[in-house]
């Protein structure tokens, strides 16, 4: 049940039953109601479902003490203020109109607890009323509920660099977050005006186009736009948007070993909580640059070294460069062949429980591009000594097949 409904729909009228009507009454209205209505007894009578369906919301609403007080307390507001609900079938007169100040946070306040737990109150609040003029973001707080509520959940991006994002850092932060304009309170009306309901849709934001053929088409309301408000006096604050952003700045601590694309949430850094309810959460998506020498696959880092053919065929110790600058030495076997990939333990990626990855060293065989005399001449000879033919088993395999 959204507010819109509740300020629309006239329960008692649907039900055919007096607004102050005992729980016994509403329960025999809603029987015969039912029964007479019922798609059991009615097939293929559209008139008679969309009446049990009327039936059953109201029965729904009325029929729960708590609810029916909300109901009652929304309607009473709304008649009492700005909020000028065209007159038509199916709907009250509501309250007869005083020029009673209307204060969008009390109401906000009393609608506001019908979303329950969790921040983003499915049902109800200023974000349905107003037809999502805040986007998914802030919401007015009120000051006459009580229950508590999370504040929600922000949104930001970082871009950390790979040696950043292996080791962990701590990183400013500035963050844009979308808040009800102060002037208007998030409604986009001058202030002493008021958003007043739309009388092309009556309010729901979308209206049925006939196609012919007994079909119709739903579309977002053009009077509106899809608000199911019209703002006369735009705010001169926000244009009309009902929206502000308010900057903040704060330091995030990003830890060891994430990865590009990660989502890291951070406890309690979005937005407040209300009437004394926790912060939100701020959900940080990282992105991770590119490192000239290093990759990573999993929790081990990656790199590429050079050796010399003299290196793999004779065996060496070489240095090894390491994420940190500290170059480990390596000590490369005899006969290494090219391409061969080797470990150096615990130089990788931390882990939650403290150990680290490993260092995957690819070794890459260099070719000399110049070669001097007595160099040429030294492998000339090592050509004319060497009985290794390294294409034997290819042509083996050819033979063979
Ligand atoms: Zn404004
Ligand atoms: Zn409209």
């Amino acid at each position: 049940m959204s507010t819109r409904d509740y300020i629309e729909k006239d329960y008692y009228k649907a039900l055919g039953v007096a607004k102050d009507a005992s729980q016994a009454d509403i329960k025999k209205a809603y029987r015969k109601l039912a029964r007479k209505y019922h798609p059991d007894a009615n097939t293929a009578d559209a008139k008679a479902e969309e009446r049990f369906k009327e039936v059953s919301e109201a029965y729904d609403v009325i029929s729960d003490a708590s609810k029916r007080k909300e109901y009652d307390e929304a309607r009473t507001l709304f008649g009492a203020g700005g909020f000028r609900v065209p007159s038509g079938p199916g709907r009250g007169a509501g309250g007869a109109g005083g020029n009673a100040t209307f204060d969008l946070n009390d109401l906000l306040g009393q609608m506001g607890q019908r979303g329950g737990g969790g921040g983003t109150g499915g049902g109800g609040g200023l974000g349905d009323l107003l037809g999502g003029l805040f986007g998914g973001g802030g919401r007015g707080g009120g000051r006459s509920a009580q229950v508590p509520r999370k504040g929600t959940d922000l949104e930001a991006e970082l871009t950390l660099g790979f040696a950043d994002s292996v080791e962990g850092v701590t990183s400013p932060l500035r963050l844009t977050m979308p808040a009800p304009c102060t002037t208007c309170m998030g409604t986009g009306a001058k202030p002493g005006t008021t958003p007043r309901v739309c009388p092309e849709c009556s309010g729901t934001g979308h209206v049925s186009r006939g196609a012919g053929g007994g079909f119709a088409f739903d579309e977002p309301c053009r009077e509106c736009r899809g608000q199911g408000l019209i703002i006369d006096d735009p705010c001169p604050t926000c244009a009309g948007t009902g929206r502000s952003f308010s900057e903040r700045s704060l330091t995030v601590r990003i830890p060891p070993g994430v990865r590009d694309g990660q989502r890291i949430r951070i406890k309690g850094k979005g937005g407040a909580g209300e009437r004394g309810g926790p912060a939100g959460d701020l959900v940080v998506t990282v992105h991770v640059g590119r490192h000239p020498i290093f990759g990573r696959t999993g929790d081990n880092l990656t790199v590429t070294v050079p050796v010399t053919f003299p290196e793999a065929a004779l065996g060496a110790t070489i240095p090894v460069p390491t994420l940190n600058g500290t170059p480990v030495s390596f000590k490369v076997p005899p006969g290494t062949p090219g391409g061969r990939t080797m470990r150096v333990r615990g130089k990788g990626v931390p882990r939650k429980d403290g150990t680290r990855g490993d260092l995957l060293v690819t070794l890459e065989v260099a070719v000399p591009q110049k070669l001097s005399g007595k160099a040429k001449d030294a492998l000339e000879t090592f050509a004319a000594q060497a009985s290794e033919d390294p294409r034997e088993r290819l042509r083996e395999a050819a033979g063979s097949a």
